[in-house]
């Protein structure tokens, strides 16, 4: 078996570890926060704001940030002469930040298009404050369109950021909603890392972790918002699946989740996670699903297919789209548009019937 693993991000994980912000900005003469809209006139983002040693800021950032946000960031950035950027937020502040780093004029003539991103871009020291995305040690940028309803990844070399400073304590003030959704995700980076078909040696014993932690620390972090030791193993797992899926990238139930997100509002990580279990019975075929299975504990795919159901039920996420009272010709455009590139690295074909069955399904199920 032939394959390759790069992991260019310097990483640096613990309670209080933003202290080390100075440190990591000691080189630069012109930083530019970009801070997650929630933190917006906080006491974090004063503190920030004296750790980079600027008042320039960027907050306007909504999740599933839209090209137009990044375009005025990167505007920002040209008109303020930044060198770096320091983006404190979840997944949407920190691809905001990515994808502003290549301070183009226009961002969506590479979104969707295919064009290569400039390679001139702007350090990014990326501080997470979801458990997560993994965004901060990924080569990736999710972002939207609103005036063509498109949502898509951009992948680029450009994209990994300089630094991680992963600081749990940034992640107790997120809600158990967020919570729970936000750590749906991390179980699908994990698993569909794992069961890619760009899969590898490396990425597969990093998912088995992730994974792991995920399956041990989500009720928890989810029921007690305080318990910083959840939080703690949270965060790792989400910077460990971040690895796990960046290179393999990730399958089925992501490419699902951008209709269910640009179309229905659903947040990311429900997104991923609403699909999760039924792909996990498609792919119960493959032989590396069920390896996975196993390695995590359980006798075969379908019983982790149920505890993953389960606990979705636990963390109070959809299992299904009643409330959304589908038409036919809606079902018809959530098929088509979940044939994003990503579908073709599952590891079993994912057909329109599939996926037309997979659709129907939800619609009878109950949220
Ligand atoms: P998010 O960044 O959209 O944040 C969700 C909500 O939580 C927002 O309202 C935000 O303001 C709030 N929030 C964030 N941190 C908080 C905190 N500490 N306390 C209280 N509230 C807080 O959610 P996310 O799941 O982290 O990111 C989702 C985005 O990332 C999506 O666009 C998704 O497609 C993208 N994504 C990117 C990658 C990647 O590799 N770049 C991977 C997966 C997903």
């Amino acid at each position: 078996m032939d394959w390759f693993y790069t992991q260019p991000v310097d990483i640096r994980f613990g309670r209080g570890r933003l202290q080390e912000l100075p440190k990591l900005l000691k080189d630069y003469k012109k930083p530019v926060l970009v801070i997650d809209s929630f933190f917006a006139g906080s006491a974090l983002e004063e503190r920030l704001k004296e750790l980079a040693g600027t008042e320039l800021v960027y907050s306007d950032i909504s999740p599933n940030p839209d090209v137009s946000q990044v375009d005025r960031c990167a505007a920002l950035l040209r008109e303020k002469g930044a060198d770096v950027i320091a983006a404190v937020g979840g997944g949407s502040a920190i691809d905001l930040a990515k994808a502003a780093s290549v301070r183009a004029e226009r961002i969506s003539d590479y979104h969707g298009t295919g064009k290569p991103v400039p390679q001139d871009h702007l350090p990014v020291i990326a501080l997470p404050t979801t458990a997560g995305t993994g965004s901060e040690v990924t080569c990736v940028s999710v972002l939207t369109d609103r005036s063509t309803g498109k949502k898509c990844p951009i992948n680029s070399e450009s994209f990994y950021p300089a630094a991680a400073v992963i600081d749990p304590e940034l992640t107790l003030s997120v809600p158990p909603k967020v919570t729970a959704s936000t750590g749906i995700d991390v179980l699908c980076h994990a698993v569909e890392g794992y069961w890619s078909r760009g899969h590898q040696p490396i990425c597969d014993a990093i998912a088995v972790h992730a994974a792991r932690l995920v399956l041990d620390w989500l009720p928890a972090a989810y029921s007690e918002p305080d318990n910083i030791g959840a939080r703690e193993k949270l965060a790792e797992a989400s910077v460990m699946a971040g690895l796990a899926f960046t290179l393999p990238k990730t399958t089925s139930s992501h490419a699902c989740s951008f209709p269910l997100t640009s179309i229905y509002g659903i947040p990311h990580g429900e997104a991923c996670g609403l699909t999760l279990d039924f792909f996990m019975h498609v792919n119960s075929a493959d032989p590396r699903t069920q390896q996975l299975s196993h390695l995590l504990g359980f006798g075969d795919a379908e019983l982790f297919a149920e505890h993953i159901h389960t606990l979705k039920k636990r963390t109070g996420l959809r299992c299904g789209l009643s409330d959304l009272a589908l038409t036919s010709e809606e079902i018809d455009v959530l098929v088509k548009k979940s044939h994003h590139p990503n579908l073709a690295n599952n590891p079993i074909e994912i057909t329109d019937e599939i996926l037309y069955e997979l659709y129907t399904t939800l619609s009878k199920g109950s949220n």
